[in-house]
């Protein structure tokens, strides 16, 4: 079968790393799972020998046939759906496992979609570039994704695969994530478009030191406990809420 470059086809071959993905994602014939990307079914055929259910969606409908002809059981059903559009009230509130070796050019959108939805899972493992890996992930320096995705769950990384591990091989490494929702910051959640602009303001020239940001955002002479020199990956996510608060009393 010819594989779509512009659909992210990068099968991983590699069965130490597979096996890897699969210890790592904790599931156990009590578990149900969604898996998005199955591709032609290499991490599918482990979770389907480990888990009690698996709900797969594939955009390609080549292996999304392959697939269903290869896996006739009960416990496996395969959409043919851009994981984009479905519905995620289409995943039940007891497929708590989500995983998949994300496409590359939506990983980003796939994982944002998950995580601000109201969607119930214990928690994901997702393989994807490890570059962007580094911008969901919290460190020292912040980024607008990762300050996003901290108002909803904690993501780290697990291990890094190889190209060499895919066939094709991909011309990035990549990195497998853990991704487990919390509840910590939930007073913050009805504020969230809000807080999506304050952050799309500060990260929009994340050079310049944030009073600049704050003067965009109409909050340049309030007080503010951090340093207004500070850039915004310096600043934490409780930086961000003091400039949210300020920002929502304004408008
Ligand atoms: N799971 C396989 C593996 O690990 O080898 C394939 C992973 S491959 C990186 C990504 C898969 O996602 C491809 O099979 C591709 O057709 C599918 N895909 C791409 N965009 C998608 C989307 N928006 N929704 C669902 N599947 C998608």
């Amino acid at each position: 079968m010819k594989l779509k470059k512009s659909l992210g086809q990068n099968f991983l071959k590699d069965i130490f790393y597979l096996d890897k993905i699969i210890t790592s994602s904790q599931i156990n014939k009590t578990k149900n799972v969604v898996e998005i990307g199955p591709g032609d079914g290499a991490l599918t055929e482990l979770i389907l020998q480990n888990s009690n259910h698996l709900k797969a969606f594939e955009l390609d409908n080549r292996f999304c046939e392959f697939l269903k002809k290869k896996y006739i059981s009960s416990n496996f059903q395969v959409f043919n759906k851009n994981f984009l559009d479905i519905d995620l009230g289409d995943i039940a509130i007891n497929e708590n496992i989500i995983m998949g070796n994300l496409p590359y050019n939506v990983s980003s959108q796939i994982i944002i979609k998950i995580i601000e939805s109201n969607l119930s899972y214990q928690h994901c493992i997702f393989l994807i570039q490890k570059e962007l890996a580094n911008r969901f992930i919290k460190s020292s320096k912040s980024s607008k994704l990762s300050i996003q995705s901290q108002l909803f769950c904690d993501v780290e990384p697990l291990f890094d695969i190889p190209p060499e591990a895919f066939d094709p091989a991909p011309k990035v490494n990549s990195t497998v994530i853990k991704i487990t929702p919390h509840s910590q910051y939930k007073k913050y959640i009805p504020s969230y478009s809000n807080f999506k602009k304050v952050l799309t303001i500060c990260f929009a020239n994340p050079r310049k030191k944030i009073s600049t940001a704050l003067k965009n955002l109409n909050v340049g002479s309030s007080k503010f406990s951090f340093d207004l020199n500070s850039r915004a990956e310096e600043l934490e996510i409780n930086d961000y809420f003091e400039i949210l608060m300020q920002y929502e009393s304004q408008i």
